[in-house]
């Protein structure tokens, strides 16, 4: 607050050197600007008072300055900035949309000033203005790629995902390698359609996805989904065999959905399969849903025997908890158990959460973006206290 403060005498001061400095020239321009000094005196004044209607006046002169000397420019565009940082959104807005509509100003001081204008709709929350801006700005020579960035920025937000493809693909022309972000942005679309029922749809975006990122796990996860949706079980094991040979550390998260297929068939396979993927992995959410199924597909003193032996050979809090969790559940009338299972799954999910490898941001569930950064892929697929014992690394 005390630099917004400094900033506000600080600006129109400078404003005001910025002009008298320029004195040596004065004569020639005389004519020309004739009445700026006027307009700079009561533009300040308005402006330095507390009064909203004043200070609107005050825009007005300095509209006028610039419009007798277009030198001014840079001053303009530090006030723009100012009502900007202020949360007087209303004025920047004048402010620039008057400097961008000036035709005999350089393309260069215009394209400024439409950044700026983009800027000004983008943080008062009017995305479609801010759109529209962004894609005006991609119009002027050297801005292309900072208003698609923008641009694909606002789509994400606002979940349009077409958009964001459409945007990201101009920008691969630019040089820029987006086929990760392209590949999630299907993905989206995929979901979208497939809550929708729209299973052929939601079909096409799988394919697009992969077109764009043969091995996007997610991809592949949601083409093995469409497949079950289809009651094509076989295309399902295929597709999640795909992620298991092409990106291994993200088999935790599909082992569960797989070993329930391969059960259909083959109890005693997906048992195996299920303590493979735990051995590799130590995902606790492996063994969890290890030690839930082996309790109805074998019996519990297999499962518990499992748990047990999950626990000597990686402990941790979270594999106790399941332990316990298994102990609670075989003798109901157990207080101590039951309680020691309370406790123990409280405190295990306070610890075993993912995060983001760029901001560090940390989670419950596992994300493809992250929610702090924003980046696609940026959480590893297991849980912080269980990546530094996994076999993949
Ligand atoms: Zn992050």
């Amino acid at each position: 607050m005390e630099f917004e403060l400094w900033y506000l005498i600080a600006v129109p001061i400078l404003f005001a050197a910025g002009w008298w400095l320029r004195g040596v020239d004065f004569k020639q321009h005389k004519k020309a600007t004739e009445g700026i000094d006027e307009h700079y005196a009561k533009g300040l004044s308005l402006l330095l008072s507390d009064d909203p209607v004043k200070a609107d006046k005050a825009i007005d002169l300095f509209i006028e300055v610039v419009r007798l000397d277009p030198e001014t420019i840079e001053l303009h565009h530090a006030l723009g900035n100012l009502f900007r940082r202020r949360g007087q959104f209303d004025r920047a807005i004048r402010l620039h949309s008057f400097l961008v509509n000036r035709a005999e100003l350089p393309e260069k001081e215009r394209a400024l000033a439409m950044a700026e204008l983009a800027l000004d709709y983008l943080k008062s929350g009017m995305y479609d203005r801010a759109e529209s801006a962004y894609e005006q700005l991609a119009g002027f020579k050297g801005r292309e790629v900072e208003a698609l960035e923008a641009l694909m920025h606002i789509y994400c937000t606002e979940r349009e995902w077409k958009k964001a493809v459409e945007t990201a693909e101009r920008l691969q022309k630019s040089g820029k390698d987006l086929h990760v972000e392209i590949s999630h942005y299907y993905c989206e679309l995929a979901n979208l359609a497939r809550c929708t029922k729209d299973a052929a749809r939601a079909s096409e975006f799988v394919t697009s996805a992969l077109k764009a990122n043969p091995d996007n796990p997610r991809a592949l996860s949601l083409a093995a989904d469409l497949a079950l949706d289809a009651g094509k079980p076989q295309d399902a094991l295929a597709a999640w065999g795909q992620i298991e040979k092409a990106k291994p550390a993200y088999a935790p998260l599909i082992a569960a959905k797989k070993a329930d297929v391969m059960a259909e068939t083959d109890k005693a396979a997906a048992m195996k399969y299920l303590k493979d993927v735990f051995a590799q992995s130590g995902s606790v959410d492996v063994l969890t849903a290890a030690v839930a199924r082996m309790s109805v597909w074998a019996d519990a003193p297999t499962a518990a025997a499992f748990a047990g032996e999950a626990l000597k050979n990686r402990p941790s809090l979270s594999a106790f908890s399941v332990l316990c969790n298994l102990r609670a559940k075989a003798d109901p009338d157990d207080e101590q158990a039951k309680l020691l299972a309370e406790v123990t799954t409280k405190q295990s999910k306070h610890f075993a959460r993912y995060q983001c490898t760029h901001c560090g941001f940390l989670a419950h569930t596992f994300a493809w973006q992250c929610p702090g950064c924003e980046r696609w892929d940026s959480f590893p697929p297991l849980r912080v206290d269980e990546a530094k014992k996994a076999s993949y690394h």
